[in-house]
Parts: structure tokens; sequence; C-alpha cells
């Protein structure tokens, strides 16, 4: 063996080296890719569970469907909290937000369960436009009258 081939074979074995590193590497990476293919798999397993047997739910499983439960809870009263900040009813029929205020949904007419305002309703201005029926400010785009559900239109 020549000098010349000692230096060919060492440059061969450190090329073959970063190659192996970059396959390993890609390996590796479709491996991540794998697994986190499983975990989203898992997730809609948990969910079609959560979903399907929540009422025959038994030990540690029942443990975790009552802690979904209670998250549940927890963001629906976040979700109340919002609404009291921002003054809005949300419709239990179309889901249109309305005026805490309002007795009917301004936009389906369908009569809204009454929440206690925080504040004092804003004052009509010369742009607002009145209910024909009651003279109630209308909010804005409202169909519906959200005091008296007067269809104005
Ligand atoms: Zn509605
Ligand atoms: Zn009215």
């Amino acid at each position: 063996m020549g000098i010349f081939d000692n230096v060919k074979s060492a440059a061969s074995s450190a090329a073959s080296k970063t190659k192996n590193l970059a396959e390993t590497t890609k390996l590796s990476l479709s491996i991540n890719s794998k697994e986190g293919d499983i975990k989203e798999i898992y997730n809609k397993i948990g969910e079609a569970f959560y979903l399907c047997c929540r009422e025959g739910a038994e030990g540690e499983l029942e443990v975790l469907c009552e802690k979904i439960d209670t998250l549940k809870n927890e963001i629906a009263e976040i979700r109340t909290k919002i609404l009291k900040i921002k003054n809005i009813s949300l419709c239990p029929v179309c889901n249109a937000e309305n005026t805490a205020e309002s007795k009917f949904c301004a936009k389906c007419g369908a009569s809204l369960p009454v929440v206690a305002p925080e504040e004092a309703p804003a004052e009509a201005t010369a742009e607002t436009a009145l209910c024909a029926n009651c003279q109630a400010p209308l909010a804005p785009g409202a169909v519906f009258c959200g005091s008296c559900g007067f269809k104005n239109a």
C-alpha cells in the first residue's frame, strides 16, 4: 500500500462516516415523525373513548374522564366570564352575540336567558335605530328588538 492509498482510504472512511451520520439522522427524524403520528392517534382514540364510553369508564380511565369533565366545566365558566366582561349574551338558538340586556336575539328573535347587567346599557346616540314598537335602541344590524322581540325590517 502506497501513501496515496492510505490517504484515499482515510478520506473514503471519513466520507462514509459523514454519510452514515446523515443517514441515521434522517432515520431518527422519521422515527420522531412516526412517534408524533402515534401520539395523534392516541389522542383520537382517547377522544373517541371519552365520547362513546364516558359513562361506563372504570378505574384509571374514569379518573381521567372526570379530569376532562372538570376542565370542560372550567372552560365553560371562563367563557361565561368573558361574555360577562364583554357584556354579551349568546343566543341559545343561533349562537349570535347579543348585548346582555337583550331579552330577544337580534338575529333570530329567540328569547334570551336574562343576564344581570354589570354596567349601565350604552346611551342611545343619534345614529342608533329605535324599535318601531317600543322605541328601545336597537343593536347595530339588529333585525329583532332586544327589548320586546318586535321584528324591525
Ligand atoms: Zn338567535
Ligand atoms: Zn321593541
